[in-house]
């Protein structure tokens, strides 16, 4: 314990504690904190659905159905009618043969990612632990790198979306087993992933492709789907689509989809489906009222895209450095950490929410504040805050 109390009076004495906020309500544009009005600009509900009175009545219709939690894994008590229904309508959604499902967006890629590079051994010599080698983007998901770490196998770091970084790398392991994962969307850059050549390379030199859609599901591509489409890629070009639930979808969990076997394999290796208990009814019930939303709603799309222009195009237009953002999440490169977290806290104080993201999360010297938008968001409320950040950003010099 003592050794703890050094630690944390070391994060105390840095000021990298965080202070996290309690917020009363659902994502919405406008939500109370500390029983004031703020405007939300950091949320993941990215089209604005997790309030929705569909979703809602859904997940009540569930609970009055299948009670609360399921008081069991799926390959015991825990499979309910609706996980099934859920991962059919997914997979119908990622136009893939079959999906499973997770309890979060983090379990799915430790699970997933560790079940494929970590075979386990049958016959006398067929396979063996250990042998693969992950190529992972520099900037993925710290959920991607602890899978990695969990599936025994080499990992290769390759330079954020440089496919020649990539390719020079697979050049080297011809014979081995091979995974590529990058993020779709990347999480606090907001840059798509080239999917496309990631893809080709994939094939040029046998590898697996997996991609963390976390961001683009319901988000990119003209149905909603996520990256795959977005480039007309399909399961036979990416042979793990892991997404999550919980953020367009507004709801909680992660998904994998792709081929027949990939699935059935997952159900029978991957440890944190086996051993967790099922998500609950309820959660499976509003994530399908979401996928069918986006189905009879595809203005949300419309909607979360011309949200993003605006701030982005707004920021730019400003003077801001956006970094290579192509996407929803929006970051403004500050640089110095005590002016970032300063400027968060301003913002907050007069009545905007968005997170300071500073060190370790990112590089020391390329602090920034994340923004995201949501479908929800009015033209008024982008405009306010696009002012109001333009004011403090003059205030502590950060722009002229
Ligand atoms: N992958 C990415 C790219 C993420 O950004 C996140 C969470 N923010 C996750 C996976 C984990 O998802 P979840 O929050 O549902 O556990």
């Amino acid at each position: 314990m003592e050794e703890i109390k050094k630690i944390l009076d070391f994060i105390d004495r840095v000021g990298l504690y965080p202070d996290i906020k309690a917020i009363s309500g659902s994502a919405t544009p406008e939500v109370v904190i500390n029983g004031r009005k703020t405007l939300l600009f950091s949320s993941n509900s990215y089209l604005g659905i997790a309030s929705s009175d569909k979703l809602k009545q859904a997940g009540i219709d569930a609970i009055n159905k299948y009670g609360i939690g399921t008081a069991g894994a799926r390959l015991l008590s825990g499979n309910l009618e609706i996980h099934v229904q859920v991962e059919k309508e997914i997979a119908k959604f990622k136009h893939c043969d079959d999906a499973i499902v997770f309890n979060t967006g983090y379990m799915t890629n430790v699970g997933a990612i560790s079940a494929v590079m970590n075979l386990p051994k049958i016959g006398p010599s067929s396979f063996f632990k250990g042998t693969g080698i992950i190529f992972s983007d520099e900037l993925n998901h710290a959920s991607i790198i602890d899978g990695c770490k969990l599936s025994n196998a080499s990992v290769i770091i390759y330079k954020h979306v440089d496919m020649k970084d990539l390719e020079g790398k697979l050049r080297w392991q011809r014979k081995r087993r091979k995974l590529i994962i990058t993020d779709g969307v990347f999480s606090m850059d907001g840059d798509i992933a080239p999917l496309d050549k990631i893809a080709e390379l994939a094939k040029k030199y046998k590898a697996m492709v997996m991609v963390d859609d976390a961001h683009a599901t319901g988000v990119l591509g003209k149905n909603g789907s996520g990256t795959p489409e977005h480039f007309n890629l399909t399961q036979d070009d990416i042979d793990i689509m892991m997404g999550t639930l919980s953020k367009a979808l507004a709801g909680a969990g992660g998904y994998v989809a792709g081929k027949k076997d990939l699935i059935r394999y997952l159900r029978v290796t991957s440890r944190p489906y086996i051993f967790s208990t099922s998500m609950p009814a309820s959660n499976s019930a509003a994530v399908i009222a979401a996928i069918r939303e986006i189905k009879d709603h595809p203005e949300l799309i419309r909607r979360l895209w011309e949200n993003a222009n605006q701030l982005r195009e707004g920021f730019k237009e400003r003077g801001f450095n956006t970094l290579k953002s192509q996407s929803q999440i929006i970051p403004v490169l500050i640089g110095e950490e005590k002016k970032a977290i300063e400027a968060a806290r301003i913002l907050f104080e007069r009545g905007f929410f968005a997170p300071c993201v500073r060190w370790p999360a990112v590089a020391k010297g390329q602090a920034r504040i994340r923004f995201t938008v949501m479908a929800s968001h009015s033209e008024h409320q982008i405009n306010l805050l696009l002012d109001e950040f333009s004011k403090i950003s003059k205030e502590l010099g950060i722009i002229n």
